[in-house]
């Protein structure tokens, strides 16, 4: 092989852990970027959004699976150290961006402001991994490739994108290299969502980059529609309010799809519902401005139901908190992080007859973590708040492939050359390797952080 040929990965990020997803090209000289997305977590796992990245400056590309801030989030610092474009994505995965990536922003810069108030921080004084001026930065950059459309991004290497089913814009990058292809999977969606078109077939490729988020593990297959309709039923029959806290791109708007779908089919009243999340109200206009990414077409409103209320200002916010109207709240933080939904629920949670809807995983040391795990008195906003209403959960409206989705994934394929897992826990990446192993009788590899591998 001449050394003009030469393709490299090399693991910057998603090696044994699940956030932090950068996978570097090299070709022909010079670098690519696969992903770009800040470390999130514990506190360790976060510190490495500050290492520096390898020069930076000399990235010729970065190329985007989705718009998950564990994907793209790392974006506006690698802008801040130098690096001048272009990123390539869908068209939904650059319009979400756009909302998540100023979010993001937003969340470091308060971050520090909390940081410098309360002087904890080592550094002194605490300075943000990013502002919003990078972030407005890095969104210039950003550049659409079509769906389907193969496109060529330097001298001997192409792209192209196929639907992954994971969130709005999401995909899978091919790339072609002199000739050889290489798949990143980026996040692969289970093709239960009620609101996305299912995954594409993934293409033959000689190597395939998998993740294996959920590769020891399978979620159960039950009919969301029918839990939540006898949760709502039961919460609005005795006079509650039902809170759902909510993650503001995927979850909120399948939801919104199943309380639409069960209201038309006469299964729940026509209950008020309201959207009080800034951001979950602007993903949810950016999902309905993509029709060709959804299966769902029922008239004006899929996402929507009869009696259906977007709450825009904090006023507005802090008066429906106050109402004792039976009625469905759906606002964020999903792991009550912060967000207006700690509003709702310092009102709800001394009612008993209002409840908690807890619909996606909440992380160790979360608010929404001792919630679920049964906890009588919770502290919000300095205040304790003691905890008489219902606390439910459903454990099906995530947006990953399970180890049996992953497993029927790759099987569609012929055998690649090689297969290298990332972006999952060693465990799960190690179930994963095993099933690949025992049942089709292909090897996989566990990448390593840092770790280069010519192909
Ligand atoms: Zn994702």
């Amino acid at each position: 092989m001449t050394s003009e040929s030469k393709v490299e990965l090399e693991f910057l990020g998603a090696a044994e852990t699940v956030t932090g997803s950068r996978t570097v090209v090299h070709h022909r000289g010079k670098r690519f970027l696969v992903d770009c997305g800040l470390f999130q977590g514990p506190r360790d796992i976060r510190e490495r959004n500050w290492e520096s990245f390898p020069q930076p400056r000399e990235i010729s590309a970065v190329l985007l699976t989705h718009a998950h801030i564990d994907h793209s989030g790392y974006l506006p610092r690698l802008v801040k150290e130098g690096f001048k474009g272009p990123v390539y994505s869908s068209q939904a995965t650059r319009e979400l961006c756009e909302i998540m990536l100023l979010d993001a922003a937003h969340l470091q810069e308060e971050d520090a402001r909390f940081a410098n108030r309360e002087k904890y921080s080592s550094h002194d004084p605490a300075l943000p991994l990013y502002e919003t001026a990078d972030a407005e930065a890095a969104l210039r950059l950003l550049k659409t490739v079509d769906i389907h459309q193969p496109y060529t991004i330097s001298d001997g290497l192409s792209m192209e994108l196929f639907r992954s089913g994971h969130i709005l814009g999401s995909t899978y990058i091919r790339l072609v290299a002199d000739g050889r292809s290489i798949l990143f999977s980026g996040d692969i969606g289970n093709g239960r969502s009620r609101v996305l078109k299912p995954p594409e077939p993934p293409p033959a490729s000689d190597v395939v980059i998998m993740e294996g988020t959920y590769g020891d593990r399978n979620q159960p297959r039950v009919d969301v529609f029918k839990e939540m309709q006898e949760i709502i039923n039961r919460v609005i029959k005795r006079g509650g309010t039902l809170v759902i806290p909510a993650f503001t791109v995927g979850r909120t708007q399948e939801l919104l799809h199943i309380i639409g779908c069960l209201e038309q089919e006469g299964k729940i009243p026509p209950v008020p519902v309201y959207l009080d999340s800034p951001m979950a109200l602007d993903a949810t206009e950016l999902y309905l401005r993509h029709p060709e990414e959804l299966q769902v077409h029922n008239g004006a409103g899929p996402l929507s139901c009869s009696n259906y209320h977007a709450v825009q200002s904090a006023d507005d916010s802090m008066l429906l908190c106050m109402s004792h109207d039976p009625k469905i709240v759906i606002s964020a933080a999903g792991m009550l992080t912060g967000g207006r939904v700690l509003h709702h629920l310092k009102a709800k949670l001394p009612d008993e007859k209002s409840a908690v809807l807890f619909v996606g995983f909440q992380a160790e040391g979360t608010k929404g973590r001792l919630l679920r795990h049964g906890l009588r008195k919770v502290r919000i906003h300095h205040q304790p708040i003691d905890v008489e209403a219902e606390i439910l959960s459903i454990d099906t409206l995530s947006a990953h492939a399970d180890s049996d989705d992953l497993m029927a994934w790759l099987v569609q394929l012929p055998e690649p050359r090689r297969i290298f897992l990332n972006h999952g826990e060693r465990l799960a990446l190690e179930a994963l390797q095993y099933r690949i192993k025992t049942e089709l009788g292909w090897k996989a590899e566990i990448i390593r952080q840092e770790e280069r591998i010519p192909l």
